[in-house]
């Protein structure tokens, strides 16, 4: 047992523990980051790496646009590329009502004033710029510097980058219970750690209402698996990264030839366990779907399959603020969509647990939208 005293612990090694662990370590304050198992285990190290601006809610979208203009630096963030590409994403329309709603859409960001575009194409530019889809096209929404980066090795980057600014991690070490003694937090890990720490800061993706409930807060997350395909190498024939309005399908191909194909099909998990289990029958749906768009998938095989746990609030967005008791942050209920949101996240916990005020818009995203926080409340 290792009694560990810091300014901030960040309960949780995935993307937004270690961007908000570098962030702080930036600022100079004292971090330690604590994970039941290692950095990039669960949802960060396992997603399918979509970079995306496009379709995002209004209420985040400010966040997703910090996070972007962090991305395009991210050499710079993280010592390390990423594997980040902006390859474009693009929303296919298949019928008259779902171009209709991306123009509304589109016509809405207009009106919102936030510096975002997703161009409205024309069916023969989406040929053009997807000739492999096959089906009906009405149009498409296109944003051309979304992208894609390799999850596992962003994840790991932002963790090297946040040691070697003096962050300490210690992994192995789950927290199960937490304690005010003499206004400062105490955590006790399974393994015996004892922490002491001035503020603490929840990024326990999947896990964080039961550590939210170690601080009294009920927060309104439900786990699920989220399942991803990877098929052999095919010659070069998609460039952006596909969806199809409507449909649980999100397909992209890397520079090796491989394909993933995900976009939604969720199977059943164990936080116990800490395990997700594939259904077959989704696989096969994800595979069938993907295949009837872009008929060539035919000629690869599945190499593998997975499921990463996830954690989905009622409305699919985050919840990000501080919580009822003193001197902590939320930051979780991602719903499948926060590995883009990472490097603005850790600025936004930073400027939380540093100034009390975020210097990103974040305030679709209070944690307290859906009821009073605290346990005994409700
Ligand atoms: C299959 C899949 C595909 C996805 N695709 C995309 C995508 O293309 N684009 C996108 O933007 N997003 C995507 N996402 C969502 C994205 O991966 C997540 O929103 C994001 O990674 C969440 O990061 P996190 O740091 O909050 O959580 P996590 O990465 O889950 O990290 C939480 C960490 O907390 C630790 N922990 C939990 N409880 C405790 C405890 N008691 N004590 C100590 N440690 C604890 C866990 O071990 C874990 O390492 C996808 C998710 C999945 C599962």
């Amino acid at each position: 047992m290792t009694t560990f005293t810091t300014q901030v612990a960040i309960v949780g090694a995935g993307i937004q523990g270690c961007a908000a662990a570098r962030e702080l370590a930036l600022r100079g304050v004292d971090v330690l980051v604590l994970d039941s198992e290692y950095a990039g285990r669960h949802a960060s190290g396992v997603n399918a790496g979509g970079v995306r601006t496009l379709g995002r809610h209004i209420a985040e979208l400010p966040l997703a646009l910090a996070s972007k203009r962090l991305w395009t630096r991210i050499g710079e963030l993280v010592d390390d590329d990423c594997g980040y590409r902006q390859s474009g994403q693009l929303k296919i329309a298949t019928s008259a009502g779902t171009f209709e709603a991306l123009r509304v859409r589109s016509d809405r960001i207009a009106e919102s004033g936030l510096p975002h575009v997703e161009r409205l194409l024309t069916p023969l530019e989406v040929r053009d710029l997807v000739p492999a889809f096959v089906g009906p096209i009405t149009g498409a929404a296109y944003v051309v510097d979304d992208g894609s980066a390799l999850p596992f090795r962003t994840t790991q980057a932002f963790r090297r980058k946040a040691e070697s600014l003096g962050a300490r991690f210690v992994e192995g070490a789950s927290v199960h219970s937490a304690s005010r003694v003499g206004g400062e937090w105490r955590l006790l890990t399974k393994n015996g750690h004892e922490i002491h720490a001035n503020q603490v800061i929840n990024c326990a993706g999947a896990w964080a209402a039961s550590v939210g409930s170690m601080f009294g807060d009920k927060l309104p997350i439900q786990p699920n698996g989220s399942m991803q395909i990877v098929t052999t190498r095919l010659a070069p024939f998609l460039s952006p990264v596909v969806s199809v309005f409507g449909q649980a399908l999100s397909i992209k191909q890397f520079d090796n030839g491989t394909v993933v194909i995900g976009g939604g099909h969720r199977s059943p998990v164990d936080l116990c366990t800490a395990r997700a289990e594939l259904t077959l029958s989704g696989l096969a749906q994800a595979a069938r779907q993907a295949s009837k768009f872009f008929p060539i998938l035919m000629q690869a095989t599945i190499a593998r399959c997975w499921s990463g746990i996830e954690g989905f609030t009622p409305d699919g967005l985050p919840l990000i603020g501080v919580g009822s008791a003193p001197s902590v942050v939320h930051a979780a209920g991602f719903s499948a969509h926060g590995f883009q949101l990472g490097p603005a996240v850790g600025v936004v916990l930073a400027d939380l647990v540093t100034t009390g005020n975020a210097s990103i818009q974040i305030s679709g995203l209070d944690p307290r939208r859906f009821r009073e926080l605290s346990s005994e409340s409700s």
